[in-house]
């Protein structure tokens, strides 16, 4: 049985918004994959008279299309679907059907005026929490626009495919057999890579904001439900929305939810933020702020925002080494998310570099794959907590190295080696690994407001008890800012400080 008892009781509810009927046409051989393929979509079948199974010769076996009676959509699953990207498969069952993808209308028309042959393949694994947006971004594109195709590529049933392609970091998209990107991408932000215009017109001759928030992680969408509930004109522009939150699974601190996971719980908070008259622009990245008659916000598009007041969110990123090899081979074997990546490392030598929470974890859940995990602390000893550190030290297929600078990432065409040397000797040592995890921790993603307002030595926005920075009418939240803590509820809390801070000051002000 491909879908156990669970699953298809919370499959058949979806299944009644089945449209107009959907084929699943499938390519099959006599493998066990090719088995447990049909059997899935022989299953899915069974649950809805509106879904048919056909035999067909796709590209990849096993694969299957879905489309409909009439009409081909674009959209293949080599593989099986489940996991994570169960999710995309329902969904694409019901947009092919019929269903509109929900998304903005304007986005829809440019992807439909895309005329221009684009057949994508993105390779994921099913342990990616960070696949599935872009499988579903993908589909939506094939959906609605007839030039455009997709095929998922489940790395595993595919090694060959994923080994000759060097496929080292999921997800990873190929557009007309070229790679074209990796990682998290939202379909606006394929839009933009693929040169779809902004209209940066339209966006500068927006009416200037009471509070424009920039961030869409918690903190941002905090500081806009409680801009928006004062009543007064609210914008919020992000790069992507959901930030950090999206990288994580399994959450246990959010107080009054036991557990959820982060793409789940951001997709509520952007609902959440939806509800509200909250002007929300996505897919563009603030590069300049000024303050003249008003604060001046300007994009990498080009376009302007004005805001009265302005509440900088923008949150955290991995921090780089710094070290030869590193941006060379970045998902070439240097990855960053081992949930993500950890499948394609199965059975090869890796390591972590970084021995906090962050780096110990991944070494932990990348020790039950790979066939040995060297982990490289520069500290004299680890720093992640002792429950982490007795479990990392009982597993046998780990190897923890202290007190040790990594100098080399290297390789031909991927990573294979990594050189650190020991920091009281000075003796470099080079092991041979197929991957690396870089864990050291993370830097503020305010390097663009150098000069604007005060920052810590690492970057941190310096804050008042109001959330307010140094300069006038701005205001900043979460993990961009100087506050001890970095965490969900506590970017929630600055982020609402944040508001209400703006919005005393334009009482005072405006
Ligand atoms: C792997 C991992 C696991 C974690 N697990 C937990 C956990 O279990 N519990 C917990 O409480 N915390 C956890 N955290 C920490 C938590 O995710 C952060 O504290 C929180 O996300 C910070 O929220 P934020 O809104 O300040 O920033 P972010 O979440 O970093 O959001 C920043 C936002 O700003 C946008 N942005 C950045 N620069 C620009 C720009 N120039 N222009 C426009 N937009 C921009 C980004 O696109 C994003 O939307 C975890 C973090 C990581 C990385």
């Amino acid at each position: 049985m491909a879908l156990d008892h669970e699953i298809k009781s919370q499959l058949i509810p979806y299944l009644d918004y089945i449209e107009q009927n959907v084929v699943l046409k499938v390519s099959a051989g006599s493998d066990d994959l090719s088995a447990k393929v049909l059997e899935f979509v022989r299953e899915i079948a069974e649950l809805s008279d509106k879904v048919s199974v056909e035999a067909a010769t796709l590209e990849r076996t096993p694969s299957f299309a879905v489309d409909r009676a009439d009409s081909v959509s674009g959209i293949a699953f080599a593989g099986l679907p489940l996991g994570h990207e169960f999710t995309s498969f329902v969904m694409a069952l019901l947009q092919v059907s019929g269903r509109r993808p929900k998304i903005e209308d304007e986005l829809i028309e440019q992807i439909k005026a895309l005329d221009i042959r684009l057949d994508f393949t993105s390779y994921i694994s099913l342990s990616c929490h960070n696949c599935p947006e872009v499988v579903q971004a993908l589909n939506i594109m094939s959906v609605l626009n007839p030039n455009i195709s997709h095929t998922m590529v489940e790395g595993s049933g595919f090694k060959a495919e994923v080994e000759a392609k060097q496929v080292m970091s999921v997800p990873a998209v190929h557009l007309n057999g070229e790679e074209f990107g990796g990682g998290r991408m939202t379909i606006e932000q394929i839009m933009a890579k693929l040169g779809a215009s902004v209209d940066v017109s339209a966006l500068g001759n927006k009416e200037p904001y009471d509070v424009l928030v920039v961030g869409g992680g918690p903190a941002g969408a905090a500081a806009a439900i409680y801009a928006a509930r004062k009543g007064i004109r609210t914008g919020l522009l992000a790069e992507s929305i959901g930030g950090q939150v999206l990288e994580t699974l399994g959450i246990e601190n959010i107080i009054g939810q036991k557990y959820t996971e982060g793409p789940k719980f951001m997709a509520e908070v952007e609902a959440h933020v939806r509800a509200y008259p909250v002007d929300i622009i996505p897919a563009q990245r603030a590069s300049k702020l000024e303050r003249k008659e008003i604060l001046e916000l300007t994009l990498n598009s080009g376009a302007v925002l004005k805001s009265k007041t302005i509440v900088l969110a923008t949150g955290a990123r991995w921090r780089s080494i710094g070290v030869p090899g590193e941006l060379a081979f970045k998902n070439k074997g240097i990855a960053y998310c081992p949930h993500c990546d950890g499948p394609l490392f199965a059975g090869k030598d890796v390591a972590v570099i970084g021995g906090g929470n962050s780096g110990v974890e991944a070494a932990i859940d990348l020790a039950g794959t790979s066939k040995h995990v060297t982990v490289i602390e520069f500290l004299p000893e680890l720093k992640a907590d002792s429950v982490l550190q007795n479990r990392l030290y009982s597993l046998p297929n780990v190897t923890v190295i202290t007190n040790a600078q990594t100098k080399e990432i290297a390789g031909s065409g991927k990573v294979e080696r990594i050189t650190y040397a020991d920091r009281d000797s000075g003796q470099d040592t080079t092991i041979d690994i197929a991957g690396v995890f870089i864990l050291i921790g993370l830097m503020p993603n305010t390097e663009w407001l150098d000069g604007v307002v005060d920052r810590t030595r690492i970057g941190e926005i310096i804050v008042d008890k109001h959330g307010a920075a140094s300069l006038p009418g701005v205001f900043a939240a979460g993990d961009c800012t100087d506050s001890a803590y970095k965490q969900i509820i506590i970017s929630m809390g600055s982020g609402a400080t944040a508001a209400l801070g703006a919005f005393d000051y334009l009482i005072r002000n405006d």
